[in-house]
């Protein structure tokens, strides 16, 4: 049977990597930066508990960090990489952790498991926008597109800056490192924008993964104005985590890009549709005219996604759904609370 090595397990995709990859008829080496994420990992999929085993990596930073867990698997899909904009420290807080964590699987691959026939990259949109065009009217972006920060952008601007530029070398690592070092194994990269869905990770109210709370944050009151800023391109979750599994076996996804994107969306219209599918909830929402797309984003850049359903069958789960499965768990959380 096929083992693949999946970091950062415990994590709001890596959860749905995890659910497709067992159901897929893998099994799994997962890492988790501690035992109580283990078990709630094995308790979660406790009808597969025997198909899992788990490797302790506490820093994807450390050196050296992934040497004992790449040991025996035929595959890796590595999605651990921090996601927040909690930043005290660029370097330490995010830069590191993407970057020497995406080197420290790498080397330990081509050193430690010669075997390994497949990695799959967690990257995202941030390593495609060029955040200086804006609005960019007229452009579509594809995987064709790079962001062009430099480390000077990205040690002095904003924490998003930072975590864009954290994406921006990690992948761009990896890629300089199969040219470079030639291994025996291939590439794929998975560059997903916002990703939205339901969660099978362990988490509350108050700790929510980034992209999930964004929505929360306009549903709990938070917010008693539309927000402004933002991304504007969306995602499902389980898009995401079919394209990684996918991804491992798709012979045209060797050393590719994917950009896998649901398409565009503004606060407002979130928010309007939100509304629209949970009516008991509308009068507490941010004020917004509910559907109504801003002036100016028919002007705005395009995304285009079609490359992951030609290659990989993705079939993009529509906006509707994937707010409608995560509001409703949501709405769920806070009615116990
Ligand atoms: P989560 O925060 O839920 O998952 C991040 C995972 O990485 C967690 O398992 C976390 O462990 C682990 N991790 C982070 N830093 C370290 C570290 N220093 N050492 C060990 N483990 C670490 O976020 P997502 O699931 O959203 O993100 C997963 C991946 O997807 C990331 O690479 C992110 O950049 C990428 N991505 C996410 C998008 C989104 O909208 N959600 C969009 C595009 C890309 P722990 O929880 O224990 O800290």
């Amino acid at each position: 049977m096929t083992k693949v090595l999946l970091t950062g397990a415990s994590g709001f995709i890596a959860m749905h990597v995890l659910q497709q990859l067992l159901a897929a008829g893998y099994t799994v080496k997962a890492t988790v930066r501690s035992q109580a994420k283990a078990d709630f990992i094995s308790k979660t999929f406790a009808a597969q508990a025997e198909k899992i085993e788990f490797s302790i990596v506490p820093d994807i930073a450390a050196p050296n960090a992934f040497d004992e867990a790449v040991v025996g698997v035929d595959m890796v899909v590595h999605t651990a990489s921090p996601f927040h904009f909690k930043v005290t420290d660029p370097v330490k807080d995010l830069l590191d952790p993407a970057m020497k964590g995406t080197l420290n699987i790498l080397n330990a691959i081509k050193t430690y498991a010669p075997q390994v026939t497949r990695l799959v990259l967690t990257s995202s949109f941030a390593a495609i926008v060029n955040a200086a065009e804006g609005a960019w009217p007229g452009h579509v972006y594809t995987e064709a597109d790079w962001n062009p920060v430099t480390w000077e952008e990205a040690t002095t601007t904003t924490p998003q800056t930072t975590y864009r530029a954290s994406k921006t070398f990690a992948e761009r690592s990896a890629w300089d490192f199969i040219e470079r070092e030639k291994p025996n194994f291939t590439l794929t990269t998975i560059n997903p924008p916002l990703v939205w869905g339901p969660m099978l990770h362990e988490a509350d109210l108050s700790s929510l993964n980034t992209s999930n709370n964004m929505v929360y944050n306009m549903i709990s009151g938070a917010t008693p104005e539309v927000p402004v800023g933002g991304q504007t391109s969306y995602v499902d979750v389980r898009n995401v985590a079919a394209a990684h599994v996918r991804a491992l076996t798709t012979p045209a996804a060797v050393n590719q890009r994917y950009f896998v994107v649901g398409g565009k969306y503004t606060n407002s219209q979130v928010i309007g549709l939100i509304g629209e599918l949970f009516p008991a909830i509308k009068d507490k929402l941010p004020k917004c005219p509910p559907g109504v797309l801003p002036a100016g984003l028919d002007a705005e850049f395009g995304v285009d996604g079609s490359k992951a359903t030609r290659d990989m069958g993705i079939e993009y789960v529509p906006l509707e759904k994937s707010l409608t499965d995560l509001v409703t768990q949501l709405l769920e959380w806070q009615a116990k609370a």
